[in-house]
């Protein structure tokens, strides 16, 4: 087809509000306040009155009727057939949909249509996989929805059409003023042209849509807060074009957001838009190309429009962005796109991948080795000569901490470790191609071949020999000399040797393994499938974080990394208190498994230092210890002590609280989201008792005698306990109210719940298996805070930096009461290995100052959190101290109700930004914040920084 856009010249239409507002009123008969809409070339008015909400569209004077009439029926037929919500047209007073109004010697053609209520997609900043995938399915469905759909207006040749974007770039480009977005434009446009010619003749026809962009998107917010797609307004693009350009249209709008990886955002939407209307693979080779040119298209029409009515707030709005993203389309090279777009769709990118043709070795001298571990998992590799650096691993030399992107770290070629100097060899007869300052690209018969880490001999133009000296190994990067060697699809514009994870399998199908061409095998890659697998085994009640749970196979002081060498900021292990993997505690460790792991009836020494150690940290009389392996080991014989010591049964504990998992710890666990019917049912001889919650309980912070009317509840339960006889044998309390995210006692509250305690002859347990070890900051343990001293405290977790050693600390009278039941035993509680690893803990912990740090760096982060909530409407409150903190976010400030489902996708969102940050509480909306306590400031800056911007750009 021939088409001209030169003379589309459009002005809108400027009518007043009031006119428009005269104008539904005495051609359709609708009152209503008016107000106005955005358009690129219409005029849009908000009709707002009694019978409901309608858009008065004022057609742009270049539009005829039967344009129009277009437009109503393709509303009608996808109104009739989609689950979306479409507007739909109204009848004029004369009977017909479309009325006329003369002005200025011009007609202009209005009609009025139903509003479709929700907010477009283009206001949301952020656009999470799930909408993305939505927005594809509308997509989807509206080109299945209008396969059937003709009318005689549709064979309009139609400027926002990506299948005319050669032609449209040459009519519009002289209107852009700056050259270099004209030469983009012409660049973009050239290229996308030609293969659109090409590809065309195997291409499906029909009308479609051609704008469901995020402009025309119309969604409503989720229980999560995203913006989900639930219809599709403004009809003024459709025209019969290819069937694909549906959804190259839709798909161009993810290079604008600001998206993570344009290209992933792409592959959403054409995920989502598949599911609902299959693509060929006529299709899913001529979409980027397509979306490059819509991309083209836009920007280009935006600046003529733009330039045409510089008073158009509309266009200007649009113009920088629009050119942004076709900088972003211009970037992407089109076969990367092709094979990940076949990748999100179910395909095999196979089709993209080049043959390996057998080659020669290419370090003579040097035989090929045994691969090594470079991956995170690889402890201390050694690579002598020949030794070979796999392909498609995850390169822990290039992981990178607090990096809200992925980092570039998935391996395309193999790399032969051999000396500097050593001579290189090329392993097949090309030419070469390109030649950098430390690599060449050899071109040979359907397949590039990059080797890098070489000084080049050979010259650019060069056709070289198989066999024929190329270069020299020179030292080049983190890792010894080697030699990089990389296959690659013929003519690809740039060859990175590392690429991020995100885009690593699209990426490895066009970077094929490069064994064959070293006369070496390709290894078959083994199916990990770690997640079905464990999926199969583990039971479902012990679930994972994350949707897409990453597999961390390493920690580092306050990092974790996953098996792709994605570094995250490790913001909820309590349990590794000194830092993932201190080297003093794998020392010890070490040593100790080297010499001696035994039960703690044998004497050894490191048991009964420990424990002198353990008691030298807590005041009097609190001097006996026991070790055992867990928290709920712990609490639960703090239990059995409290009722040997008292020949009581009884046991008060705080409502929604945890203490373990044994039978017995879980029975005083009333919180709802690991013991569901804890609290409604209690068993028998536990008494769940008011929590002391000054955030969403009856007293709050403000009330100077919270503290002691919270403990009222303790005392009233005594009571009621002592006159049926039955007084309690304890009472079991954190010194931080720790499952509501930290919330601080109020002053006074174990005082005063302690005296009542004593006072009716029980013991006071101190659970301070999260809130103990100096995480506060200002207090080593927990009670100190609060000014008591408890006759029994357990502590764990923290003790061993993960390895299990835990403790149950007492009087000498309270221990003495086992003495006549049975006496104790724990096969592995307190064993050599494990008490060498407690000691080592508290070494660092006090060496490292790792109790004041929290106190500061806890401080620091407290302050930045209550700056969010000054920002952000979702947070609530800042519980906690020290590094124990919780962000509390709510739907409603007033009401607090917890934003449940909002903390599980900011926490998916963080996730993927490099944080690693978890729910808690009853409500799962608080942020739990307990880091190693190794966190430093820049983390603490980092973490408020990304959350901020999570919270600003959505999740
Ligand atoms: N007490 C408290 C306060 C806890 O938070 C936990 C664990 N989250 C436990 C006891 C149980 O400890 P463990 O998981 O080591 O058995």
């Amino acid at each position: 087809m021939s088409v001209s856009f030169a003379g589309h010249q459009l002005h809108s239409p400027r009518f007043s509000l009031d006119e428009a507002r005269v104008l539904a009123r005495e051609r359709f008969g609708v009152e209503g306040t008016a107000s106005q809409l955005g358009s690129h070339q219409d005029q849009n008015a908000l009709i707002d009155g009694p019978s409901g909400r309608f858009v008065l569209k004022i057609a742009n004077a270049a539009f005829g009727e039967d344009e129009l009439d277009l437009q109503n029926r393709a509303m009608l037929h996808l109104a009739e057939r989609l689950p979306l919500e479409v507007p739909r047209p109204c009848p004029a007073l004369n009977g017909s949909e479309i009325a006329a109004v003369e002005r200025d010697g011009a007609t202009y053609l209005l009609r009025l249509v139903t509003f479709v209520e929700g907010e477009p997609l283009i206001d949301a900043l952020h656009l999470a996989p799930a909408v993305l995938n939505a927005l594809g399915e509308v997509a989807g469905l509206v080109a299945r929805g209008l396969e059937d759909f003709e009318h005689p207006a549709a064979g309009r040749a139609l400027q926002w059409d990506p299948r005319h974007v050669g032609a449209v770039v040459e009519a519009l480009a002289p209107h852009v003023e700056d050259p270099h977005r004209r030469s983009l434009a012409v660049e973009v446009a050239g290229a996308a042209a030609e293969a659109i010619e090409r590809l065309a003749p195997r291409l499906r026809t029909q009308i479609a849509h051609c704008d469901v962009t995020d402009w025309n998107v119309i969604g409503r917010r989720d229980r999560a807060g995203r913006l989900m797609p639930c219809g599709v307004i403004d009809f003024g693009d459709v025209t019969r074009t290819l069937r694909v350009c549906e959804l190259a249209v839709a798909a161009s709008i993810a290079y604008g957001h600001d998206p993570d990886d344009p290209l992933c955002a792409a592959a959403e939407i054409v995920r989502g838009f598949d599911a609902a209307c299959p693509l060929d693979d006529a299709e899913l080779e001529a979409l980027p190309h397509l979306v490059a040119a819509r991309a083209a298209i836009v920007a280009v029409g935006t600046e003529q429009q733009a330039a045409l009515e510089p008073h158009n707030a509309y266009a200007q709005r649009v113009r920088a962005g629009d050119w942004a993203i076709c900088e972003t389309a211009a970037a992407q090279p089109a076969r990367l796109a092709g094979a990940l777009f076949r990748l999100a769709c179910g395909r095999s990118a196979a089709g993209h991948a080049p043959r390996v043709p057998a080659g020669a070795w290419p370090l003579p001298g040097i035989a090929p080795g045994a691969e090594v571990d470079l991956s995170p998992t690889g402890l201390d590799p050694l690579t002598p000569p020949g030794a070979l650096g796999a392909h498609g691993e995850g390169r822990w030399h290039a992981t990178r901490e607090l990096s809200r992107e992925e980092p570039e770290t998935i391996h395309l070629g193999l790399d032969v470790f051999a000396p500097e100097g050593h001579e290189v060899r090329a392993p097949l007869a090309g030419r070469v191609e390109r030649v950098g300052e430390r690599e060449l690209l050899l071109a040979a018969e359907g397949l590039d071949v990059r080797l890098a880490g070489l000084v080049p001999a050979a010259m650019g133009g060069e056709d070289v020999a198989a066999g024929a000296v190329v270069g020299h190994i020179t030292a080049a990067g983190s890792l010894a000399p080697h030699l990089h060697v990389q296959a690659a699809a013929p003519g690809m514009p740039a060859l990175p040797g590392l690429v991020k994870p995100a885009l690593a399998e699209a990426w490895l199908a066009l970077c094929p393994h490069p064994g064959p061409l070293l006369g070496l095998a390709a290894p078959a890659r083994p199916e990990r499938a770690l997640l079905a697998r464990r999926r199969a085994v583990i039971p479902h009640a012990q679930p994972l974080y994350y949707e897409a749970p990453p597999e961390i196979v390493r920690g580092a002081g306050q990092h974790l990394y996953d098996a792709q060498a994605r570094a995250y900021l490790d913001c909820v292990n309590n349990v590794a208190v000194v830092g993932h993997s201190h080297p003093r505690v794998t020392a010890a460790a070490t040593r100790q498994l080297r010499l001696l792991n035994t039960n703690s009836r044998f004497l050894y020494e490191s048991m009964t230092a420990f424990a002198e150690r353990l008691a030298g940290l807590l005041p009097d009389p609190l001097d006996r210890v026991f070790l055992v392996s867990t928290g709920s080991e712990a609490n639960d014989l703090a239990l059995r002590l409290a009722r040997a010591a008292t020949r009581r049964r009884n046991v008060l504990c705080i409502r929604d609280a945890y203490h373990g998992w044994t039978t017995a710890t879980y029975e005083v666990s009333t919180s709802s989201v690991d013991n569901p019917l804890g609290a409604l049912a209690p068993a028998e001889g536990v008494h769940p008792v008011l929590s002391p919650d000054t955030y969403r309980g009856p007293y709050g912070a403000d009330d100077p005698r919270a503290g002691e009317r919270y403990a009222d509840a303790v005392r009233d339960a005594i009571h009621e306990l002592a006159a049926a006889d039955h007084p309690p044998a304890a009472f079991i309390c954190e010194a931080l109210y720790g499952n509501a995210g930290g919330i601080v006692l109020p002053d006074g509250y174990l005082q005063a719940a302690y005296a009542h305690v004593h006072a009716a002859g029980g013991v006071c347990i101190a659970d301070e298996v999260q809130v103990g070890y100096g995480r506060l900051g200002a207090h080593f343990w927990g009670f100190e805070q609060q000014g008591v001293v408890p006759d029994i405290v357990t502590v764990a977790k923290a003790t061993g930096n993960g390895h299990p050693i835990a403790a149950v600390i007492t009087t000498g009278t309270i221990a003495e009461a086992l003495e006549g039941q049975g006496g104790f035993f724990a096969s592995v509680g307190g064993g050599p290995v494990s008490c060498e690893i407690g000691l080592a803990v508290l070494d660092i912990l006090q060496e490292e100052r790792l109790q004041e740090n929290a106190q500061r760096v806890g401080g620091m982060l407290h302050a930045g959190l209550q700056e969010i909530v000054g920002r952000h409407e979702i947070a609530g409150a800042v519980h906690g101290m020290g590094l124990y903190l919780g962000l509390d976010l709510v739907r409603d400030r007033t009401t607090k109700q917890p934003a449940r489902e909002e903390t599980d996708a900011i926490c998916e969102r963080m996730r993927d930004r490099g944080a690693i940050v978890q729910p808690t509480g009853d409500g799962m909306n608080v942020l739990k914040l307990k880091p190693p306590l190794v966190f430093q400031q820049r983390d603490a800056d980092w973490l408020l920084e990304t959350l901020d911007g999570v919270l600003a750009r959505g999740w």
